[in-house]
Order: C-alpha cells, then sequence, then structure tokens
C-alpha cells in the first residue's frame, strides 16, 4: 500500500517524498480513507504510531480541495491538544505535510503572549493547533470566530482530560457550529473519554491500532528496586555503568525535577529540567537542546510525557514512578517510536509498589526485576504480577517505636483508602490493589 493509494493528492505526497515517509503506518491506513470520504473518527492510537500524519493529512487535503475561502479571524479546522509542547509540535508537521499547499496554519497556546496572536488571527487561518485554555482566551477576546470551522480534532483527548480541561472543551464544544467532522485521538479510552465521545462524534469509525493499554511491545521495560534515598546514586551509577547518552527522565515533582537537575549538574553532568513552573521559553529551550543533543540528560514532570517525538530516543528513566498508572504508557511510549527499539527503567523503591503494581496491571505484564549489586534495598519492595497482587511476604517482628509512626500512607486519591495493610501478615497476607480512578483530576505538573 502507498500514500497515493489512500487518495492522497499529488501536493501532499510530495511533501511525503520529501520526509521519506514510504509506506503508512496502520493508524494512517485506516484514518486517512475515512477522513476524507467526511468520517467522524473515534481513534486508539499510540504514541508513536504515525497518528499525527493519520489525522493532518486527510485533513489538510479538504481543506485545499473544499469549502469557502478562510475569512477575518475565522478557522476552518482546529486541532486541540493538551501541552504547549505539543502545540508546537503537531504544528511543525502540520507545516512540513502542508508546504506545498496554499493554506494558512499556526498554532496558539498559554505562557506567551496573547497580543501576537490576535494580530496573526486576524486574517483568519485554515488550520489552527491550539491548548484549550488560550483558544477559550482568544475566543472570549473575539479574536477568534468558529462559524467556518468544518472539522475539529481533539489529539491525545485522555490527556486533556487528565488536566482537568474539561470545562473548557465543554465550552469550546459550545461555541462550534454543530455540523462538523470531529476526530477523536486518544492513547487510551477511560470510562470519560467514551463519555465525551459520546456526545461530540456522529456515528464515529472506531480504529483501535493497539491492544487497549497494552504499552509499546518495542521498548525493553525493566524494574530496578531500590531505597528512596538512594535513588540520585543508583541513577548516577546505572549512568555510568550503562554509558547513556540521551536520556529522559521522569520525576514526580517540580521540587523533584529540580533537585535531580541540580545534583547531576554538581556532578558536571549535563542536564536540564523541564515542568509546569518554568516559563514556556525556557521549557521550549531545554527540550530543543535536548533534541539536538546538546544537552544529555532531559529530566521532566508529566507535562512532557505525552505526545513529544524525540527521533530515537533510546532510553526513558523512572526516576518515580508515576501516581497515575496510565501515565506509564506515555512516559515509555517517548521512547521506541516509529518502529526503532527503545528501553525503559524504573527506579522503584518500597512506597511505590502499589504504583508498580497498577502498572502491572493495566499493562498486563509483571515488570523484570532486576537488581544492582551494592543497591539492594533494605526496605524491600513486595513481588508483584499483573493480576493487581502485592504479595506480601511474612514480616519479621519490628522492635517497638518510641513514639510516632503506623500513619497511612498517603498514596494519592486513587489509593482505596479503606484498605490498610495488615498488621499482623499472617492473618491476611495478600492485599489487592485498588482500582484505579478515571475521574478527572486537577491540574498537575
Ligand atoms: P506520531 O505518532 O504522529 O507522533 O509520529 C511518530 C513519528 O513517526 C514522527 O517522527 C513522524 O514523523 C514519523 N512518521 C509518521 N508516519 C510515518 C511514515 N508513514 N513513515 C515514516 N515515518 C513516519
Amino acid at each position: 500500500m502507498t500514500f497515493a493509494t489512500l487518495g492522497l493528492i499529488e501536493p501532499l505526497l510530495r511533501s511525503l517524498e520529501k520526509l521519506g515517509y514510504q509506506t503508512p503506518t496502520p493508524v494512517q491506513a485506516q484514518a486517512i480513507p475515512a477522513v476524507l470520504a467526511g468520517r467522524d473518527l473515534m481513534a486508539a492510537a499510540q504514541t508513536g504510531t504515525g497518528k499525527t500524519a493519520g489525522f493532518a493529512l486527510p485533513l489538510l487535503q479538504l481543506l485545499a480541495m473544499e469549502g469557502p475561502k478562510v475569512t477575518a479571524n475565522s478557522v476552518r479546522a482546529l486541532i486541540l491538544v493538551p501541552t504547549r509542547e505539543l502545540a508546537e509540535q503537531v504544528h511543525e508537521a502540520v507545516r512540513q505535510y502542508a508546504e506545498n499547499l496554499p493554506l494558512r496554519t499556526y498554532a496558539v497556546y498559554g505562557g506567551v503572549s496573547i497580543n501576537p496572536q490576535m494580530m496573526k488571527l486576524r486574517s483568519g487561518v485554515d488550520l489552527l493547533v491550539a491548548t484549550p485554555g488560550r483558544l477559550l482566551d482568544l475566543f472570549r477576546q473575539n479574536a477568534l470566530k468558529f462559524n467556518q470551522l468544518q472539522t475539529l480534532v481533539l489529539d491525545e483527548a485522555d490527556r486533556m482530560l487528565d488536566l482537568g480541561f474539561s470545562e473548557e472543551l465543554a465550552n469550546i464544544y459550545r461555541a462550534l457550529p454543530k455540523k462538523r467532522q470531529t476526530l477523536l485521538f486518544s492513547a487510551t479510552f477511560s470510562d470519560d473519554i467514551r463519555l465525551l465521545a459520546g456526545q461530540m462524534l456522529n456515528d464515529p469509525l472506531t480504529i483501535e491500532v493497539s491492544p487497549r493499554n497494552v504499552a509499546a511491545n518495542t521498548v525493553k521495560q525493566w524494574v530496578v528496586t531500590v531505597d528512596k534515598k538512594r535513588k540520585p546514586e543508583l541513577f548516577v551509577h546505572l549512568m555510568r555503568k550503562g554509558k547513556w547518552k540521551q536520556v529522559l527522565v521522569f520525576a514526580k515533582t517540580r521540587n523533584g525535577v529540580d533537585a535531580l537537575v541540580e545534583k547531576l549538574q554538581g556532578l558536571g553532568i549535563n542536564a536540564d529540567g523541564i515542568h509546569g513552573d518554568k516559563p514556556q521559553a525556557t521549557r521550549q529551550r531545554a527540550l530543543d537542546r535536548f533534541k539536538a543533543s546538546e544537552v544529555q540528560i532531559l529530566v521532566a514532570t508529566d507535562v512532557a510525557a505525552r505526545g513529544l517525538d524525540i527521533e530515537d530516543l533510546p532510553l526513558v528513566v523512572n526516576f518515580d514512578l508515576p501516581i497515575v498508572a496510565e501515565d506509564y504508557i506515555h512516559r515509555i511510549g517517548r521512547t521506541g517510536r516509529a518502529g526503532s527499539t527503545g528501553e525503559a527503567i524504573s527506579l522503584v523503591c518500597a512506597d511505590e509498589v502499589n504504583l508498580l503494581s497498577a502498572i502491572e496491571m493495566l499493562t498486563r505484564q509483571t515488570l523484570k526485576r532486576q537488581n544492582e549489586p551494592d543497591f539492594e534495598p533494605e526496605h524491600r519492595v513486595p513481588d508483584t504480577d499483573a493480576s493487581g497482587q502485592v504479595i506480601k511476604k511474612p514480616k519479621k517482628p519490628k522492635k517497638p517505636k518510641a513514639s510516632g509512626g503506623g500513619g497511612k500512607r498517603n498514596l494519592g486519591k486513587w489509593v482505596d483508602s479503606g484498605e490498610v495493610a495488615p498488621a499482623e501478615p499472617s492473618v491476611k497476607p495478600v492485599r489487592k490493589v485498588p482500582v484505579f480512578n478515571t475521574g478527572p483530576r486537577k491540574r498537575k505538573p
């Protein structure tokens, strides 16, 4: 199969030839003809599957071939994405595909001045990539009109809900013409996403190019167990031992990112960090330098977990496991993209056993453990398996403490706080891991 047999026009075929795309990926093979035929889509596609071209190519073709010329402050196709980095990346891909077409494309997102964006929108754009918050700001300030809108794309829809954008999406949805084509892309499908799809899509074609919630099988995944306080030391040890060249590292919190970057830089290691507290320009610069291999280690919160396409990234390290198991899939999806192989290593301490178990249950696999000599944890990480069980071995009797301790651990709201580890393992040696909470959560990193 070729892109020509999918019905793409010559100016697009020329762009693809220049980019070296020879064969459509499975998501492209299914999405392109359907979008060209005007269908709504509900597509489950992992990152790295080529989904951007899957929606952008037919969308550009429809814009070039059909519909009226764009008028002032109007937009004919809208691609909503969860993060600023993704907006830049998707727009860059669109720009390359549209090189030979007479279409105006643009990207808007928060964290930068709104005025240049308002100026640019004055003459109208055919295709706009946007984050939800800034799009609404522009709409409310009358810099944008949706009366010409013919297609809406929701990219990384699950992430948009995770980041707390459901209200913004509802407001945008109310402002759009009812008659339009809608394409929804999501790496994972929670019940909330299905609800959103039910409201927004009209008789959609469902595309699923990978089994639900299974991480890319091109990524070799393993776990090293370690005591929490020794994680930085283990990271540096593994880095030197494995002669790591380019690594994307995920930490749980903004402070965690800053602390690790500081520690690595203190050792003379070329590291930088990105998280939600940093200005957009600083974030983008760190990412660009990492992509250009000018930075060796990029440490990030989950703001960087979705959609970012870093060519040939060989390795992702989870310095901390994510609180939400689905984020694991997105994190490791940064490597092993477009058919190449990758590796994902998670440094796991005893506190994180429930998070590990939730990931194994979601991805339906027991992650291989590999102990590192000299780093075996004093606080053992109980065995886990893909059934979602944490297998507790009987504990040695503890010496009584003078005071304190014994409090319930706070592992985030998804933990069923009704269940507490038994005081006496002999009474109840196996504890079921709580059910993953799919509800919307607050905007985080
Ligand atoms: P995406 O999943 O859309 O982020 O795409 C992942 C990567 O695959 C990007 O670097 C694309 O440029 C690349 N890509 C997409 N489609 C193809 C194709 N048909 N052939 C080769 N590379 C592709």
